[in-house]
């Protein structure tokens, strides 16, 4: 019997070292400094290094990797944990090495990636000397990757790349970019696209715009590429295999996005709760009101219902080691996300009042932070889709007419059995 829901002792004193090193010595810095990706900021990095050294020392360095790759290999389970701390900030996953888009890019350069491009990239990635972009969303195709126009041509030795990709984050401070791309437009829709690094500064590649969504420090650069030259030692993965790394890298991510959301419903449950009890009224404080009450309770049961699934989610990851067995977990929580956030967020944010919705409180950031949880990585819509379409596929065809609920039938079974048990029975007295 394995089931636990206590963290290990071992591993909560980490858990508490963190939240004290977060909540003194990191979170006051997203105020100061809300973009903590711009490297190229020489203050960012003074202040970055000393920070990310103390995690270093405490083995809590990209903690989701395997001493290989630079890290302790605790997994998703603790990773979860971990991130539901991390997630309150804008600076903490990047001084604790779990910060996207360069988790999942990391994840996919250790799966996929060369000798060479693993020194190359991997590495200064991993020790946080360098920044990555995913280059993936088209301004005419994102939900739909068969629907994505940006076509990689072979030429020689070389591909040369043509089309426009946006909503590409913290693309402006990354030192190379991981490109998704038509190499084959008449193959099937799943082995058209293929992967590619291009890096920064290589001709023809530019930075047309960045756009600023409230909730989130990094800027979303959108791409144009004007015959984009790279040699083809550059492709990650084999040619045609860039939805695979695709679904490989967004797994991940959806993942990782969701752990640090519990992190954000528990900042907005906690200031509804202080606020409740905090706030005088004509009568006591405002968490006397049983419609308050109400808030808190279902606040509270959303909250935990949210946090056990994607406990549960990161736990499985860690078991089954296979992305695809948990396509139907990951497309749960990515779809209880926004709507958790969302809830929570408006409710604290009511029942602070006039405060509630001003700037000088998260809790419009943390709203539009839910409308985007509901479109990045893939709409909720989509995920709705694969999460039924998983299920559905677990249950074989019955009888179209007489479900197998059909009580008719159930009585008329359940009498053979007990014709057959009497006579059994009245044969051994
Ligand atoms: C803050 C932020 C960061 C991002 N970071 C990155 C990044 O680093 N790299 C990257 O490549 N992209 C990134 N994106 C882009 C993101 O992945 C896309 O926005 C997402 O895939 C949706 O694509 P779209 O915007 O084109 O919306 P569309 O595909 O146009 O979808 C719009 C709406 O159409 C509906 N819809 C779509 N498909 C279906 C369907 N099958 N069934 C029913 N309804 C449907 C849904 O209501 C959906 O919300 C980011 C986006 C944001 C906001």
């Amino acid at each position: 019997m394995a089931w636990d829901f206590d963290t290990d002792p071992e591993y909560q004193k980490k858990l508490d070292w963190v939240a004290e090193f977060v909540r003194n010595e990191v979170e006051p810095l997203d105020l100061l400094y809300p973009n903590p990706y711009d490297r190229d900021n020489p203050e960012i990095r003074a202040l970055m290094k000393p920070l990310q050294a103390k995690v270093k020392e405490q083995e809590l360095w990209a903690c989701h990797l395997g001493p290989e790759l630079g890290g302790p290999g605790y997994g998703q389970l603790k990773l979860a944990l971990l991130n539901e701390v991390l997630g309150t900030s804008l600076w903490a996953p990047l001084v604790f090495g779990c910060q996207a888009p360069d988790s999942g890019n990391a994840e996919i350069l250790a799966h996929f990636g060369t000798p060479e491009q693993k020194a190359k990239y991997l590495q200064p990635l991993l020790d946080g000397e360098i920044g990555s972009c995913y280059v993936m969303t088209e301004p005419t195709g994102g939900s739909d990757p068969t629907s994505f126009k940006t076509l990689a041509v072979r030429d020689g030795d070389d591909w040369v790349i043509n089309g426009e990709k946006w909503f590409n984050s913290a693309a402006e401070h990354a030192a190379f970019h991981i490109v998704m791309v038509v190499t084959d437009p008449e193959a099937e829709p799943h082995k058209r696209l293929s992967m590619f690094i291009v890096p920064a500064g290589t001709p023809g590649l530019e930075i047309v715009k960045n756009f600023a969504v409230p909730g989130f420090s990094e800027h979303e650069g959108h791409l144009r590429f004007t015959d984009v030259r790279v040699p083809s030692d550059h492709l990650l993965g084999a040619e045609g295999l860039g939805f695979v790394v695709a679904q490989t890298r967004l797994g991940g991510g959806r993942v990782h996005h969701a752990m640090r959301t519990v992190a954000l419903v528990r900042k907005a449950f906690d200031m509804m709760c202080e606020r409740a009890v905090s706030r005088p009224m004509r009568k006591g404080v405002l968490g006397g009101f049983q419609l308050t009450q109400e808030k808190i309770a279902d606040s509270w049961i959303e909250m935990e219902q949210f946090r056990l699934l994607v406990l549960r989610t990161a736990w499985r990851i860690d078991k089954e080691q296979d992305y695809r067995k948990v396509r139907h977990d990951i497309a749960a929580i990515k779809v209880a996300m926004p709507k958790v956030m969302h809830d929570i967020a408006q409710r604290a944010m009511h029942l602070h009042g006039a405060i509630g919705v001003s700037t000088d409180l998260p809790f419009t950031d943390m709203m539009n932070y839910a409308q985007v949880m509901a479109i990045a990585d893939g709409p909720t819509e989509v995920h709705k889709i694969t999460l039924a379409k998983e299920v559905l596929k677990t249950y074989a065809p019955a009888d179209p007419v007489y479900p197998s609920g059909y009580r008719p039938l159930l009585r008329e079974k359940a009498r053979e059995l007990v014709a057959q048990r009497l006579e059994h029975a009245v044969g051994n007295l």
